[in-house]
Parts: C-alpha cells; structure tokens; sequence
C-alpha cells in the first residue's frame, strides 16, 4: 500500500494491515493450506478469492489447492458455472484427488462426458479415494455407459474391496450382500453376513458421532437446502435407517457433496433425464441411469430402483419399508437387520 494512501485510514487499521502485508507469501500460503482443507462451505474460500489481488493469487497456488477438503468443492446444482468448473479443474490439475472425484462424477453423470468423468474418478480412485473407489464399483456393476455387455462384476467386487478396507460403509455392505448373494464373487453367505454386521456397526459408530453435532432445529427441510454442507446434512425422514430398530433416533450420515450435487442437478431440472431413464430411489445417491433399465428395481412393488444394493439396504430402511408392501405381509419377513436385500431382491427391470 502506498504512503499516500495509508495516510487516509486510521493508524489502527493502517498498523493491521501492516502486520498481513508484511508476511512473506509462504507464511500466508500456510495459512491459505489451513483455510482451504478446513472450510465448511465453498464461500469460505471463495471469500478470500475476493478480497485482494494478492490473497487470489495465493489461494490459487497449487499447494493451496492441493489441500482443499470436500466442503470446498460443496458447490450447488443452481451455482454451478463456467468458473466453477474452471475452479475444479485447477485444483484437479494441482492434484487434489477431492477435486478429481466430485469433478469426474459431475462430468459423468451430469454433463455425460463419460470418458473424461470416468478417467477423473480413475485419478481419485488410484490415490486411494475411497468415494471415488465405490463409485466406480457402482459403474462397473451397472455397466453405466455403456451396455448391458459392458457390466464387470469381477471388478465390481475388487474396487468394493479396496474401498471397504478404507472404511467405506456402502462398499463394505454392498460386498457384503455380493458374497451373501454370490454376485460377482463366490457365494459365502457367513462372511457375507460377517461384513453387513460390520457395516451396521460402523453406521452406528459414525451416527453416534453425528448425533454428537446433531442440532434439531436443522429437521425442516427447507433449512436443510439452505445449510452449508458443514451443518450435518441428513436426509429423508432425519432418522438413522439402521438404527430404527432399537429405537434410536439419530441423525443419517452426511451426504458427500458430489451425490447431493447430483440429486439437486437432476430434480431442480438443471439437468434433464433422457427417455426412460430414472434416478436412483435412495435419496443420498443422485445417481441417474445411463441408459434404460439399467438400474434394479424392487421385485415386491417394482416402483423404486436403485444404483446398488447398498441404496437399496438403506432406502429401505430408511422410507421404502413403509411403502412397499402393506404391513401385515412384512410382518415376521424383516426379523433380522441383515436380511434387508434378500427380502426385497432387486432384479432386472
Ligand atoms: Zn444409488
Ligand atoms: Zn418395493
């Protein structure tokens, strides 16, 4: 700041913005990296990207960009834009893996630049990106973009392995229900049922973590669109699926931005479903079909479909439990909590 102009603002503010402008840049690049892996919502960032010339061309250094965690790139369906997309793929390029993966989703299933999504999930998923992992597990088993030939079960199960040892809860129950069902894999129905166990537990332990944060004036759903990502964003009827049994209530889990985006993209009408093809029923999926009847649908009622086994365990326990089939008829079926996908099979549509 020049003499001529620091003499026209209070000493004060004058002597503030001395101690900013007198840090060397990496000190402030450190605190950009601190600032960007921790933001709760993509304003946070965005905010600093505003503020002067020298603090955007800080925030845009790739190391900053490196570092910037999932609540960052929580962008909205109705926000999304030229620059948005430019902001991602500079951070794809400055090797975030967050970046890669949420951008390779968008570009898969929302822009349907399948090639290009595809190969940025790829990037993700070979850094060990668990998300990125499960979702292209879920492509595999769906033969998503292309044909009904193109389903790789094998390589389903493999990246939902690899996924599940990184504490992947959809990948471990969807392996889960693979080797109860012997889909894609040997049937083995004890270690099968092993894995739901773990997956239940583990949806426990992250909804008691949740509830720890869980604010019940965020219930109304209309609050719920207006929350950053940060504020525990729940779905559905705001209880845990998996838990209802034993008389919890407890908030779901979050939902990751990409799939919210997705969710978002497709029912505000942003983005337009060709022809006979649907949405994923699991509300915290957004995934839509790419071409029809690619998707599973319940066998019971055939009016929901689902992506994967995983959406449809915890759908069901979430909402459609109540919605397929009247109660006297499930009454004595649903006894046990791992029984969930064999008492609804999903089929081909
Ligand atoms: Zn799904
Ligand atoms: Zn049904």
């Amino acid at each position: 700041m020049s003499q001529r102009k620091r003499q026209k603002i209070s000493p004060l503010i004058t002597q503030k913005s001395d101690l900013f402008e007198e840090q060397p840049d990496d000190i402030v690049v450190c605190i950009l990296c601190k600032l960007s892996s921790s933001a709760s919502c993509p304003s946070d960032f965005i905010n600093i990207l505003v503020t002067c010339k020298r603090l955007n061309r800080l925030a845009l250094h790739p190391q900053v960009l490196s570092k910037a965690g999932p609540k960052t790139f929580a962008i909205r369906a109705k926000n999304w834009s030229d620059s948005a997309h430019r902001f991602l793929k500079q951070c794809v390029n400055a090797g975030n893996t967050e970046a890669s993966y949420t951008l390779g989703m968008i570009q898969f299933y929302c822009l349907q630049n399948r090639a290009s999504g595809a190969s940025l999930m790829a990037k993700a998923a070979i850094k060990s990106h668990a998300p990125a992992l499960y979702s292209l597990a879920v492509m595999q088993f769906n033969g998503s973009g292309g044909s009904k030939n193109n389903k790789d079960l094998r390589a389903g199960v493999s990246l939902c392995a690899r996924a599940a040892v990184l504490g992947h809860i959809d990948a471990l129950r969807e392996l889960g229900h693979c080797l109860q069902d012997g889909y894609g894999v040997a049937q083995n129905t004890a270690d099968g049922r092993r894995l739901l166990i773990q997956a239940n537990a583990r949806e426990l332990a992250s909804s008691l973590r949740s509830m720890l944060t869980w604010q019940p004036q965020h219930q109304n759903e209309h609050q719920w669109q207006q929350l950053p990502y940060a504020s525990c964003v729940t779905i559905g009827s705001m209880g845990c699926p998996l838990l209802s049994d034993f008389g919890c209530n407890v908030p779901a889990r979050e939902v990751h931005p990409a799939n919210r985006f997705l969710r978002e993209w497709f029912e505000s009408g942003i983005g337009v479903m060709g022809p006979n093809l649907r949405l994923c029923s699991h509300s915290g999926c957004g995934r839509p079909e790419t071409r029809p009847h690619e998707f599973r649908r319940c066998s019971v009622c055939g009016k929901v479909n689902y992506c994967s086994r995983g959406c449809q365990a915890i759908d069901w326990k979430l909402r459609h439990k109540v919605e397929c089939v009247p109660m006297e008829l499930w009454h004595g079926v649903d006894g046990d909590d791992n029984e969930i996908g064999g008492m609804v099979e999903i089929e081909e549509g």
